[in-house]
């Protein structure tokens, strides 16, 4: 029989068994990582002319296995505990495959529609929000903070009689975001998608705790307000990305009310860190936010393309985002009995989100947490602040260590120091060392500065790192670091 399409749409259990065994091998993470060293090998093989003829999926399935996956990003890896990258556990990885098979599309009457409602109010719980805080998913938090302060710009205007989605931004209006110099740099670019302009966004003084600082921040507000700028929103890091501090969210949530604009929180990473009971007091005042954002794709190590935003309003957040009507979709299902699932495009989440076409997310956070439940992933919290701690007290004992940032959730910040070294060559020689760690592949954190110091800086999200890695990360700089000063 003639095949009705170039591309194999059938043999689905002989494709995945064929990669089975390559995955299998490489989540072993065995051996040195070779993908920096030996690029030129796997690039060759992989950088072609678009091929006119197809070489078969045999062909695929061959590349996969023996050249892309083996060189694949070893970010599950137990030493790694780089940026804020991490990789699935097995459940969000079987979910994920399954929505790719059976539920292309988060529309309809389907599991994969349903699962996305079902998974938001999980998340809401777990994170004991109030239910007028709605979620929709999104690929991630760049995204999520751009639902989030989309949604912030047009209450903000519609204040002044303006529908900023509709009409754009009229000139005589000035607008201004308020976060502290600590704030993740995808909240300035979402200012300058919205079209307020990343220069909007006023970057001020952090404390000594790296957390925002409310005197300024009160300055800033009064200052602006007697020139007539409109504060469209206060961004509340509940984690940051660089020390994991938290702002003070209670006192910026009575802020808001008083300057009569926004509170967002921008938890994309440290958001689950409530969970932990000796840190949950620092979340005082989130329920009282306008929007937040939370990462499924970090903490809860789901499959990277899964944020979500959280929006007290959705009314408001559908005016911020609503589509023109289109023919092929108006009337294309209708309300009444359902008789077929594309009688009803269940929850419309594309009318709150700029995602149109979208896998479902949803599926992957119901994998993850009906496997795990709130306790596995409260237990997973604690054992990654304490790793924080632990590397910190050992930091501290060692006169040739020194902490930079005191940790609040999982982030420990420190380099390795020598009294008569001056900042320049602290600098220096601690590049080098992460330099070295990256090069032996071991254990990878990444760097950071610290009120303007370069800091190394392991974060811990990765469910597989144990306390051996911690330790372990511990010893090589300090030995890293004893050998590069003597020589
Ligand atoms: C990771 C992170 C972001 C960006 O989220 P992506 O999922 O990488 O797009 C924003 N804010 C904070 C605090 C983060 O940790």
């Amino acid at each position: 029989m003639t095949p009705v399409d170039a591309a194999e749409t059938a043999r689905l259990s002989e494709a995945i068994e064929a990669i089975l065994r390559a995955l299998e091998v490489f989540n072993r993470f065995q051996g040195p990582d070779l993908a920096g060293r030996q690029k030129s090998v796997w690039q060759s093989t992989l950088d072609r002319p678009v091929p006119q003829r197809g070489a078969g999926l045999d062909k695929v399935l061959d590349e996969l296995t023996e050249t892309i996956i083996p060189h694949g990003l070893r970010v599950g890896e137990p030493g790694f505990s780089g940026w804020m990258a991490v990789a699935p556990t097995t459940s969000g990885t079987a979910a994920a495959l399954a929505g790719t098979v059976a539920g292309p599309q988060r529309w309809w009457i389907q599991p994969f529609n349903f699962l996305e409602t079902v998974a938001l109010r999980w998340l809401a719980e777990l994170l004991d929000l109030p239910s007028d805080l709605q979620g929709t998913f999104t690929s991630g938090g760049s995204v999520a903070t751009l639902v989030g302060l989309g949604a912030a710009r047009q209450k903000a205007l519609e204040r002044h009689g303006v529908d900023p989605a509709r009409d754009g931004l009229p000139p005589h209006i000035r607008c201004r975001i308020y976060a502290s110099e600590e704030v993740h740099h995808v909240v300035i670019r979402a200012a300058g998608v919205l079209g307020l302009g990343r220069r909007s966004v006023a970057s001020l003084p952090a404390d000594r705790g790296q957390r925002m600082d409310l005197t300024e921040l009160r300055k800033a507000l009064e200052t602006d307000r007697a020139k007539g700028v409109t504060p469209v929103a206060l961004v509340a890091s509940a984690g940051t990305v660089n020390t994991g501090a938290i702002d003070p969210i209670e006192e910026m949530v009575e802020l808001a009310a008083e300057f009569e604009t926004w509170l967002h929180v921008d938890g994309a990473y440290g958001l689950f860190g409530k969970l932990d009971p000796r840190i949950a007091p620092l979340y005082a005042g989130l329920e009282k936010a306008d929007s937040l954002v939370v990462d499924p794709h970090k903490w809860l190590a789901a499959p990277v393309g899964c944020g979500a935003a959280f929006v007290r309003n959705r009314a408001l957040l559908g005016r911020a985002f609503t589509t023109e009507p289109a023919d092929y979709l108006e009337g294309a299902a209708w309300t009444g009995e359902v008789s077929s699932p594309f009688d009803h495009f269940g929850e419309l989440y594309h009318n709150f989100n700029v995602e149109q076409s979208a896998p479902s997310r949803g599926v992957q956070v119901w994998a993850v947490l009906r496997e795990i439940g709130v306790e596995g992933l409260r237990e997973r919290i604690v054992r990654h602040n304490d790793f924080a701690r632990h590397l910190a007290s050992r930091v501290k004992e060692d006169r040739h260590l020194e902490l930079l940032a005191e940790p609040t959730l999982s982030i420990c910040c420190f380099r390795y120091r020598r009294p008569d070294l001056g900042e320049a060559e602290l600098q220096e020689l601690n590049a080098e060392i992460a330099r070295r760690l990256r090069a032996e592949g071991e254990y990878v954190p990444s760097t950071t500065r610290v009120a303007g110091r370069f800091a190394i800086r392991p974060a811990y999200i990765n469910p597989r790192t144990t306390i051996a890695e911690v330790d372990g990360l511990a010893d090589r700089v300090r030995e890293i670091g004893d050998s590069l000063v003597s020589r």
